[in-house]
């Protein structure tokens, strides 16, 4: 249904018959960690998260994985492995079926 408070005519899954569903009635402004997000709307209690709706606790854990301004390196041991030998010891695994 659409939300009728804090982001007017949005689509909310939280919001019901009985009206806001989420934690404490309502969406929560975005955290510091946030700011320069692509996913930040702008709605009557200011600045809030137009993918989520409590952004601290998409914080909490690390990085949000949400998050449009961040990017996460993920280091890999790919550059040690020789394709050629990985090649054949996938072949050779194919062989032993
Ligand atoms: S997607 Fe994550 S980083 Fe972006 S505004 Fe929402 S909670 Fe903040």
């Amino acid at each position: 249904m659409q939300c009728q408070t804090v982001l007017p005519g949005a689509e909310c899954t939280f919001w019901g018959k009985q009206g806001c569903a989420f934690t404490e009635g309502s969406c929560q402004p975005i955290v510091e960690n946030c700011e320069g997000c692509d996913r930040i709307v702008e709605s009557s209690i200011g600045k809030v998260c137009g993918a989520y709706p409590a952004p601290e606790k998409k914080w909490a854990a690390g990085i949000c994985n949400f998050a449009t301004h961040v990017k996460v390196d993920i280091k890999t041991d790919d550059a040690k492995i020789n394709p050629l030998k990985a090649s054949k010891k996938a072949a050779g695994a194919k062989k032993k079926k």
